[in-house]
C-alpha cells in the first residue's frame, strides 16, 4: 500500500477503528471471561460488548496495540510505512515520516511490531531440505575500551540462520542448483552443542534433511533430525552446499548497515522484521494486510 491509497482508504481515526472493527469481527470475538462468541459492538466505547455477561472487550485488547495511547490511524500509517520497503527504516526516520514529536512511543511501537512478526514466523516449522548455519553480526566498536556499558551497549551477536533449501535439477543439462523458500534467525548465546539441539527441535522438521558445515556445534544433532549431511562444497554435484544460508547472512550484514546501534538485547527484533520481509518476498502490496493479521492476531494460525 501506498500513501495515496493509504489517504483514500483511512481518511481519519474513525474509518481505521472501522477497519479493526471488521478485520476482527471476520474471525471472531471470544469472552476473556465466559468464552462466548456473540457480541455487541459499542461505538461509544470503542469496545465489544459479550451479549451474555456483558464484559467488554476493546478494540486494541489483545492486538499488538494493547496498552498502547497511539491513536489507530498511527498504527496503520506505521506499517504502511514500515510494509513499503524491503529496507528496515530507523525508529528517527519512521518519527519524522510520521510528524511525531516524541521519539521513544515511535521506538516501542517499531519494536512490538517486530516482535509480532516474529511471533507469526515463529508459528511455522522449516522442512524437506535445511541449510544451517551461524554468523557474527552487527558492528564491531572500533576500539574495545570505548564500548558503552550497560543499556544501550553494543557487540557483535551469534545469530543461527536456517533456510528451506531444495535442490532443483535441470532436466536439459543435468545440472542442478537449489531453490530457497522460507528462513528462520535466531540471536544464540553460544555456539555449544546443546543451543544447536535445541534450535533445531523447534524450528525444524525431524523428518528434514539438514545441512552444516563441519563446526562441533553440529557434531551431535542424531536425536533431533534424520537425516544430517556435512557440507561437501567441493563436489561435482553440489547437492549439499550452505549456498543460501550464506546468501542470507551476505544480505542481513547489509541490512543491518541502515540501523546506527542495536543493542544486543534488541537484535531478535531485527533479525524478526528481516526475516519476515524475506520470508514474505513475493507478496508485494499484500504484505500490509499480512502485516494487520499479524498486528490483529499474533497467534492465530490460518493466514500467512
Ligand atoms: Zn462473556
Amino acid at each position: 500500500m501506498n500513501i495515496i491509497n493509504f489517504i483514500n482508504r483511512f481518511p481519519d481515526e474513525s474509518s481505521c477503528v472501522e477497519f479493526i472493527r471488521q478485520k476482527r469481527g471476520q474471525a471472531g470475538i471470544v469472552c476473556k471471561r465466559c468464552d462466548c462468541t456473540k457480541h455487541y459492538w459499542l461505538a461509544n466505547k470503542k469496545s465489544f460488548q459479550c451479549s451474555s455477561c456483558s464484559f467488554r472487550t476493546s478494540i486494541k485488547s489483545g492486538t499488538v496495540m494493547e496498552n498502547s495511547n497511539l491513536p489507530i490511524r498511527t498504527w496503520l500509517l506505521a506499517m504502511t510505512f514500515i510494509t513499503a520497503t524491503k529496507k528496515g527504516f530507523s525508529a528517527s526516520e519512521l518519527q519524522r515520516q510520521l510528524g511525531m514529536k516524541r521519539y521513544e512511543p515511535v521506538f516501542r511501537m517499531y519494536h512490538k511490531l517486530r516482535k509480532v512478526m516474529g511471533k507469526r514466523d515463529d508459528i511455522y516449522r522449516l522442512e524437506d531440505m535445511v541449510e544451517y548455519d551461524e554468523a557474527f553480526v552487527g558492528q564491531a566498536t572500533k576500539s574495545p575500551n570505548k564500548l558503552k556499558r550497560g543499556r544501550g551497549s553494543q557487540k557483535r551477536s551469534i545469530v543461527a540462520v536456517m533456510a528451506e533449501s531444495t535442490v532443483l535439477e535441470d532436466l536439459e543439462t543435468g545440472k542442478s542448483d537449489k531453490s530457497c523458500r522460507y528462513f528462520k534467525m535466531k540471536k544464540i548465546k553460544n555456539l555449544e552443542a546443546k543451543t544447536a539441539q535445541n534450535l533445531v527441535r523447534e524450528f525444524i522438521d525431524p523428518n528434514s534433511v539438514l545441512q552444516t558445515d563441519m563446526s562441533t556445534t553440529f557434531s551431535d544433532l542424531s536425536d533431533c533430525i534424520d537425516v544430517h549431511v556435512k557440507e561437501i562444497s567441493g563436489t561435482e554435484k553440489g547437492h549439499f552446499n550452505l549456498k543460501w544460508v550464506h546468501i542470507a547472512i551476505s544480505n542481513l550484514k547489509k541490512h543491518l548497515q541502515t540501523y546506527h546501534m542495536i543493542s544486543e538485547r534488541m537484535m531478535q527484533n531485527y533479525l524478526d522484521e528481516f526475516c519476515y520481509k524475506l520470508n514474505r518476498r513475493y507478496f508485494g502490496q499484500k504484505l500490509f494486510d499480512r502485516l494487520i493479521i499479524a498486528a490483529i492476531y499474533p497467534y492465530w494460525h490460518d493466514c500467512g
